[in-house]
This record gives C-alpha cells, sequence and structure tokens, in this order.
C-alpha cells in the first residue's frame, strides 16, 4: 500500500511510530429491527442486563484505578456512571422498546442520537463535548449487548510489534485509555476530538504522542499499519517510505535524549542569559495537578481552571459543588504548592442548562453567555466560588483571576461582589486574605485595545491566548474546519500581545500569558522579546520552556522582535520567529 499522510489536530508532544491497533465502534455494526409484542419483557431484560454489565464495569475500574493515575481519568469514570444512572440512558430506551418495538440496541442508538443532538445546541464548548462521552457510554452497552467488546491483546501475549502499538479509533473513552496505561503503548489518533475533548486532557497528562480530529483516520487505517504519529504536528503518516521510517525514528531518539536532559533542569532557576529572571508556572484543571506542577518545579499555579470541579455535574447531577466543597478543593491545592502562589480562574463556562431546547440556545455560543457574564447573571452562584476563594486564601497565597472581561462596568461589578464575599465572610467570622490580588484575563480584543480601563482597576493582568486569537480571528476554536486559521503569529495577536505586555510593565502591574503560547517552545523568544516574564503552562511543557529561557539572550532578542513587531507578513513573521530560535 502506498503512504499516506493525514492530518489533524496536535494535542500532545512528541513521536509515536508503531503498528496500528483499530478499535471498532459498536453502534457501526448495530442490527436493527421490530421485535413482537411477546418479546418486548425479554427485550427490556436483555438492555437492563447489558447496562448492569457496564455498571460493574466502571466500579471495577474505579475501584481498580493505579495510584498514580492521572485525576481527569478517575473524574472521567464518574461522569460515565451518573450518564449510565441517568433516566434518560437507563429508562428511556427501555419506553422506546416498549413503545415502539424497537429491539434493544436500536433504541439504545435511538435514543443516544437523540441526546446527542441536544447537546450539539450547547453552547459552552467543553459541555459541548460532553456529547462524546454520552456516546461513549452507549457504545460501552451496545458492545456488551453485541458481545463485541473490543479488548486490547493481554500483555502476555504482546510481542515487538504491539509493544509499540497506535491505538486508531473513532473515539477513545478515558475508561478505555486506562487498559493502555499498563501496556507498552505509543500513542493514538482519533476522528473524533478537538484541544479540549478529554482524550486530548487525558493525552497530556499522560504525556502521550496524539493526534485527534482526523476525521476519517480510522476508516483509512487498516490493522498493522505502520502508522507514524508526529504530536507536535497533528500529522499521522500511514505506511511510511524506510527513508520517512529512518527520519522519524532519528527524531524520536533525538526527543528522548533531549528529555533526559531537560530532566536535569527541574531545580534550576529560569535566568536568561544576560540575567533576566523568568517566572514559570503551570496551568491545572483540578487539585491533584499540583503534584505534576511541583515536580516540574513550577513557580507557582498560573491559571486553575476551576471549571473542571464543576463539570460532569450539572445536567446530570443538577447541583453545582458546594462552596465547602470548593473551598476543599482550593485550599487542597494552595497547601500542595507550599508557599508557592495559586491564581484560581473563576468559572468560565457556558449556560448551566446542558439539556437546554434549541430554542434557548444562543446561535454563536462562543459569543454568549460565557464565563464572567454568566457569573454576574448568576450572582448567588458566583457569591459562592468568591468565598471559597477567599477562604482558602487564610492557607496560602491565592491569586483570582476574573475571565472574559470585556467592560469596564464588568470589572466593576465584580470587584463589588468580591467586596460583597468579603464582608460575607467577616460578619460570619471566617479568616481570607483582604489583599487578595484580583486580576483579568485578557482574552478579548476590547480589552487589549482597552488596556488603561483594566490597570487603573486591576491587580494584575493574564492573557488567553487561545480565546484572544479565536476573537480576534473569528475562527471558532472547536471547529476543526477552521483549525488551519488558528495562527499564533498573525500580526494582529502579535500587536495586541505586545501591547498588553507593554502597557503592564508601564503601569507597574504583573502581566503573564496562561493560553496554549505559553508552553511553545517555538514562541519562548518571542515573548521573551516583547517583555514577558511570567509564563504559564500545562506542567509537562515547563522544563521545555525552562531550557529556551536558559539559552535566551535579550541583548538580541530584544531589537530583532521590534522588527518582527512592524513586519505584517505572515510568512516573513514565521522565518524571523524561526531565526529567533538560531541566536
Ligand atoms: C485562553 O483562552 O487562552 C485560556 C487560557 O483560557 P481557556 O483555554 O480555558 O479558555
Ligand atoms: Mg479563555
Amino acid at each position: 500500500m502506498a503512504s499516506f499522510t493525514l492530518h489533524g489536530i496536535p494535542v500532545s508532544r512528541g513521536i509515536a511510530i508503531g503498528r496500528a491497533h483499530l478499535l471498532a465502534p459498536a453502534a457501526l455494526e448495530v442490527k436493527h429491527y421490530l421485535i413482537g409484542e411477546e418479546q418486548v419483557e425479554d427485550e427490556v431484560q436483555r438492555l437492563q442486563d447489558a447496562i448492569a454489565t457496564v455498571h460493574r464495569d466502571l466500579q471495577t475500574l474505579w475501584k481498580d484505578l493505579p495510584s498514580d493515575a492521572p485525576a481527569e481519568l478517575g473524574a472521567f469514570i464518574d461522569v460515565h456512571v451518573l450518564i449510565l444512572s441517568d433516566p434518560m440512558i437507563s429508562e428511556q430506551p427501555l419506553n422506546i422498546i416498549r413503545s415502539r418495538h424497537y429491539n434493544a440496541e436500536w433504541a439504545l442508538v435511538t435514543q443516544i442520537d437523540e441526546l446527542s443532538a441536544q447537546f450539539d445546541e450547547i453552547e459552552d464548548a467543553y459541555l459541548r463535548e460532553r456529547r462524546n462521552d454520552i456516546q461513549q457510554v452507549g457504545e460501552r452497552v451496545l458492545k456488551v449487548l453485541t458481545g463485541t467488546e473490543s479488548k486490547l491483546p493481554r500483555l502476555a501475549n504482546v510481542d515487538e510489534a504491539s509493544a509499540h502499538m497506535i491505538v486508531v479509533a473513532h473515539d477513545i473513552s478515558p475508561a478505555d485509555m486506562l487498559q493502555f496505561r499498563d501496556r507498552a503503548f505509543g500513542g493514538f489518533v482519533t476522528d473524533l476530538g478537538g484541544q479540549n475533548s478529554h482524550t486530548a486532557i487525558v493525552a497530556r497528562s499522560l504525556d502521550i504522542p496524539a493526534a485527534v480530529g482526523m476525521f476519517n483516520a480510522s476508516a483509512l487505517i487498516a490493522q498493522d499499519d505502520w502508522v507514524i504519529i508526529d504530536g507536535d504536528a497533528g500529522v499521522v503518516i500511514v505506511d511510511p517510505t524506510p527513508i520517512v521510517l529512518d527520519q522519524y525514528r532519528e527524531r524520536q531518539a533525538q526527543l528522548t535524549r533531549e528529555r533526559k536532559k531537560l530532566g536535569k533542569l527541574k531545580k534550576t532557576p529560569a535566568i536568561t542569559r544576560d540575567g533576566t529572571a523568568v517566572s514559570l508556572m503551570a496551568n491545572i484543571e483540578l487539585p491533584e495537578d499540583c503534584a505534576a506542577a511541583m515536580e516540574a518545579g513550577a513557580s507557582g499555579v498560573g491559571l486553575f481552571r476551576s471549571e473542571f470541579l464543576f463539570l460532569g455535574r450539572t445536567g446530570y447531577h443538577n447541583r453545582l459543588p458546594s462552596e465547602d466543597e470548593q473551598f476543599e478543593s482550593y485550599r487542597k491545592a494552595v497547601v500542595a504548592m507550599k508557599g508557592r502562589p495559586v491564581t484560581i480562574r473563576t468559572l468560565d463556562i457556558g449556560a448551566d442548562k446542558p439539556l437546554d431546547t434549541a430554542e434557548e440556545t444562543a446561535l454563536n455560543p462562543a459569543l454568549g453567555l460565557r464565563a464572567i457574564r454568566y457569573c454576574l447573571a448568576e450572582p448567588q452562584m458566583f457569591l459562592v466560588q468568591l468565598r471559597a476563594i477567599l477562604r482558602a486564601s487564610a492557607f496560602g497565597p491565592i491569586k483570582m483571576l476574573i475571565p472574559m472581561l470585556a467592560h469596564a462596568f464588568e470589572i466593576d461589578q465584580t470587584l463589588i461582589m468580591v467586596e460583597q464575599a468579603k464582608a460575607q465572610l467577616r460578619a460570619a467570622n471566617r479568616k481570607f486574605d483582604a489583599a487578595i490580588p484580583v486580576g483579568a484575563m485578557i482574552e478579548i480584543p476590547a480589552a487589549a485595545l482597552t488596556l488603561p480601563l483594566f490597570v487603573k482597576r486591576m491587580d494584575f493582568l493574564s492573557v488567553g491566548t487561545n480565546d484572544l486569537i479565536q476573537y480576534t480571528l473569528a475562527i471558532d476554536r472547536v471547529d476543526h474546519e477552521v483549525a488551519h486559521l488558528y495562527n499564533p503569529l498573525h500580526p494582529a495577536i502579535l500587536q495586541l500581545l505586545a501591547t498588553t505586555i507593554a502597557v503592564g510593565a508601564k503601569a507597574g502591574i504583573p502581566v503573564s500569558v496562561c493560553g496554549e503560547m505559553a508552553g511553545d517552545i517555538k514562541l519562548t523568544r518571542l515573548l521573551l522579546g516583547m517583555g514577558l516574564r511570567e509564563f504559564s503552562m500545562h506542567p509537562a511543557q515547563i522544563l521545555a520552556v525552562k531550557n529556551e529561557v536558559l539559552n535566551s539572550d535579550l541583548t538580541t532578542i530584544v531589537p530583532r522582535t521590534r522588527k518582527i513587531l512592524r513586519t505584517y507578513e505572515t510568512s516573513a513573521i514565521a522565518e524571523a520567529v524561526e531565526l529567533l530560535r538560531a541566536v
């Protein structure tokens, strides 16, 4: 077979080379037929038994979770248990069997399709992607019903080829990913998924090369095909020629050598060759991630995406984490960071109605009632979070970060609510840091163009380049059809970024970058050249960025960066940024 290349979305670094192991989706093999009245109760029983089996399987997975498993995996299994217990899955398909006389598989697929369509209408990108969780739960039940449970080869049978197995699937559930942990499993490729999909999140936390959003990779790749995943480029090469294979093997070996070398930098302070100190912080999703942040030598947490504490419960449970529960999570994080600052971002989520009807759902969810807009519209819920964060600030240095601000009145309202939360805590005799710094995320172009409003009111700024790019270039960040237009080096982005850093420095308030740009070593020098001194990224990226910092000399980088900021041709910018790495 001729070699071919597929392009998708890079979600996790590194190179994997191995043979494809295909996981076939059960939904494709489902038979649809009508049953007779006398078979209805047997069919109902068959579905109930399959659901009970999956319940038991998930409980076993949860119980056998290795102690070093990423925290997300447990949380994702929880989500699957909740979905499976929800009457929408555990009862509604039974009603379909009874009322329409569909066979069990058909009834289940009908209901899953119906729920998935409703999820597609949800505003919030993260919640929208939970649609995949529902499908994965459905897949599990289907596999039990059809007897096609796809288990991976047992470890004892793993030979040289499968020791470097690349899992190729339409989609992989986090629970299924557990199966791969203890195997010499090289990487994975999925048709579905985006930057925010849980497969991407888990891949990053396991530090495994992966490419998602590959459209029809699982149909094009055959069992046992040789596959190369270039996790940095989001490229998959199928059946490579011997020359290409050799080149990638060489690159892979080089990456392994580099990683080993980087491991020695954990305790080295991040200081440029000309003596400028730089702070490298971690982005975390759950308090448990602090262990990885400490292990990588992070100087603090620059972004705690607090919405992960809320996800998976709204909609299924219909309740939000209580003040005490949130407080416990924030306290855990600040204690784990042992005196290093923890920046907690307040809830960045869309509407709290996962099963909204289409009429109620905004047409442009990314431009809808998100993040601070949502919090200000739900003041009681917001106050609960503000009090929880404030209470945790009695246990170590905490900063509060507010997402998606664009208007002065939003800042003012937020600050009034912070004061209100403080007053409530004082009245209840609760301890907190009265001088807690409050900062703004600069992630809407309007904010980056009206910085004086922000520096006057806020203690620090953090640039969310992921959304700044989305809103400046008008590209939905979860739509893979426009992913190729998502260019951090677009001159408009560089202008907004450089201005924000410069205005912050002039006003004497700290500015960090916490979007994906901060963890991209190809951009480290450019950001240093713009004057950035605080970077926040996934813990797995910290040492590589530190290595860049250690080898940078601002005396040569700054004048070159100024020149880049006067350049408007994207190709010339890309070339000049690449050359920066050579100085
Ligand atoms: C960003 O927008 O760059 C950011 C860091 O926030 P999130 O990716 O969570 O939207
Ligand atoms: Mg953002």
